[in-house]
This record gives C-alpha cells, sequence and structure tokens, in this order.
C-alpha cells in the first residue's frame, strides 16, 4: 500500500532505523505520515518497540550471583579439594540440577548477546550501503552547485582533477555513459576513507557514482538493491570498488552501470 512517499516495503526497511532513530527528519515525517494511515506498518513499529523494550529489561541480563559457583562448587563430589587440578572436576559428572542451572544461565547470556547484535547489526544491514545512501542524500542537501568541486562535463577534465588535488591518492575511471549527463565530479568520505563521487544527471534524476580502490582485486557482478527509496547498484572492476545510487528508476539506473561498464 502506498501512503504519502513511503510504501509499505520501503517503510520495512526504514523501521529499525526510525526506532534508533537514524533516520533523517524529512524521511522520519514521511515515515510517520504512512504510519498514521497504515495500521499493519503501525502493528509492526509496535512490535518492534515491544521487542526492544523486553530485551532491555535487566532480568535478561542474568548474572550468575556467587550463590551459583557455590552450589555448584558444593555438589561437585570432591568439590573441597579445591587445590585438586580443575581436570578432576571434569571427570566425574556433576549433578543434573548443577549442569541444568549452568545451561540455563548460558542460554539466558546467549538469548541476551543474540538479541544486541540483532539489533545493532540489523537495522542497516550493510555497513557500506548505509553510508552510501547517506553520502547521496548529502550530497542533495548541499547548496546548488556544491554538488560537485569540479564542473564538467569533460571526462579528460574530471579524471585529472581528482589526481591533481591530491587528496585521493588515486584518479579514478570516468566513465561517459552515452544518455547520462556527466556534471562533474567531488570528494566524499564514506567507509572511512576518501572516495571519488561522479556526478550524473538523466532528465532530472541526479546519480552519485562512488568509486574507491579495493586492496583485493575482484571482479564483481552487478548487484542491486533498494534503500530508503533509492536504487543502488553495486560493481568491482579492474580494482575498484563502484557503487551508483539514484531515484531514476532501476532499469534505467542498470542501464547506466552497464553502460559505465564497458
Ligand atoms: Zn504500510
Amino acid at each position: 500500500m502506498r501512503n504519502g512517499n513511503v510504501n509499505c516495503d520501503e517503510l520495512k526497511d526504514l523501521l529499525h532505523g526510525y526506532v534508533d532513530g537514524e533516520i533523517d527528519l524529512v524521511r522520519s515525517l514521511e515515515i510517520e505520515r504512512h504510519l498514521e494511515g497504515c495500521p499493519g506498518c503501525a502493528e509492526a513499529l509496535g512490535q518492534l518497540k515491544r521487542l526492544r523494550q523486553a530485551l532491555q529489561e535487566p532480568a535478561l541480563y542474568h548474572r550468575p550471583g556467587p550463590g551459583l559457583r557455590e552450589r555448584i562448587v558444593s555438589s561437585l563430589p570432591q568439590a573441597q579439594a579445591s587445590t585438586a587440578p580443575v581436570r578432576r572436576h571434569f571427570r566425574k559428572a556433576p549433578p543434573l540440577a548443577a549442569l541444568l542451572s549452568t545451561a540455563a544461565s548460558l542460554a539466558f547470556a546467549a538469548l541476551a548477546i543474540w538479541g544486541i547484535v540483532y539489533l545493532r547489526s540489523n537495522p542497516g544491514g550493510d555497513q557500506t550501503m548505509r553510508m552510501v545512501v547517506a553520502g547521496h542524500v548529502r550530497s542533495l542537501m548541499m547548496m546548488p552547485g556544491s554538488l560537485v568541486q569540479v564542473q564538467s562535463s569533460d571526462q579528460h577534465t574530471v579524471k585529472p582533477w581528482f589526481a591533481k588535488s591530491g587528496q585521493l591518492g588515486f584518479a579514478p575511471p570516468v566513465p561517459n555513459p552515452p544518455g547520462y549527463s556527466l556534471l562533474g565530479g567531488r570528494l566524499e568520505y564514506l567507509e572511512d576513507q576518501k572516495v571519488a563521487a561522479l556526478v550524473y544527471k538523466r532528465r532530472e534524476h541526479i546519480i552519485n557514482l562512488f568509486i574507491w580502490p579495493q586492496s583485493h582485486v575482484v571482479e564483481q557482478a552487478l548487484q542491486k538493491s533498494t534503500r530508503q527509496g533509492y536504487h543502488l547498484l553495486h560493481w568491482s572492476r579492474g580494482g575498484f570498488a563502484f557503487w551508483a545510487i539514484s531515484d531514476l528508476n532501476g532499469a534505467e539506473l542498470q542501464e547506466f552501470a552497464e553502460l559505465s561498464m564497458r
């Protein structure tokens, strides 16, 4: 169901980030507008909030007190021989109750850790993808004209600019896909490194193409994804990683990528 500028599928992807307060203001307002008119998504949000609350319950962070250790030790047949090698404790099986008690503590701990790791790692999924989206959105929020630092439709001007700026330490390939106008390039900071951003335009749609060198030379075929309403395409070639992102439709962005790979 489309309700406002966000549809239910997109909202599902955004929900974790929304609960974490990681979504920008404009997007958050769109999400809230969608939630007001969509009981299904509102319920999904409720469930997520309840899950998070449950995982924050102090009772879940079970810390076995000194009592547990004593119970286990005293239940061991030769526990009083505390100087005996640890191995001896294991040669004779401890009573079932102690084992179950330990197992329960471990299970609690595992559940709590799983919950924390899941919630930490899942809201955005792939870190790189999130940074690419952030870089794209940031660039669109800039003043018109500062989208590019070198403004030129000529790849033979743009490529040397990166080399001359001396900031990157590499000169990215500058594709010239027919039908897509090169507006220029700028420096970006993604994934803890400086990367090249090439900016293209198709009708009124801006495409950011982020490029950075890869230490391991892996050729990677086109990978498509959608995030926060943007289409993303990723590929690796000639020792560089490429990420194209735009609100352009998926078919045209794929054409852009395929032409850029030539
Ligand atoms: Zn919905």
